[in-house]
């Protein structure tokens, strides 16, 4: 499948790493918006957060305590931001589920 965060996930495509276990992957994104900012995947490949169900959500679960800990370990356990596009209309580019995980600025609310 030609997509490129699974060919991240498999080393296949660099990135510099920030957490890995069996099932999950955080990179830091390669055009950050904020001081901060992480990308957490499943390795596994879903496309979106539609297509998150009973079978995969183990690995979502996952992916948030995974986030929590990051941010807690970088100091941001108060103020950080989790932000996952799906589909074309919310801007999703990467057609891969993944979560933006944020911090070291103020974010405002509504987001754009
Ligand atoms: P989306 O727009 O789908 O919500 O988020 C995709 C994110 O992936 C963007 O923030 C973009 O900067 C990041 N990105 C795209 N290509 C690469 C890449 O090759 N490496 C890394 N580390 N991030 C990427
Ligand atoms: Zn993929």
């Amino acid at each position: 499948m030609d997509c490129l965060f699974c060919k991240i996930a498999a080393g296949e495509i660099p990135s510099t790493k920030v957490y890995e276990d069996d099932t999950v992957l955080a990179f830091n994104d390669i055009n950050p918006e904020a001081p901060v900012h992480i990308l957490l995947i499943p390795k596994q490949h879903i496309a979106s957060m539609a297509e998150i169900n009973e079978e995969n959500s183990a690995v979502v679960a996952h992916i948030f305590e995974v986030a929590a800990k990051i941010a807690a370990e970088k100091g941001f356990a108060d103020g950080f931001r989790v932000v996952s596009n799906c589909g074309d209309s919310a801007g999703q580019t990467v057609k891969h589920l993944h979560f933006h995980l944020m911090a070291g600025r103020d974010f405002g609310w509504p987001a754009g």
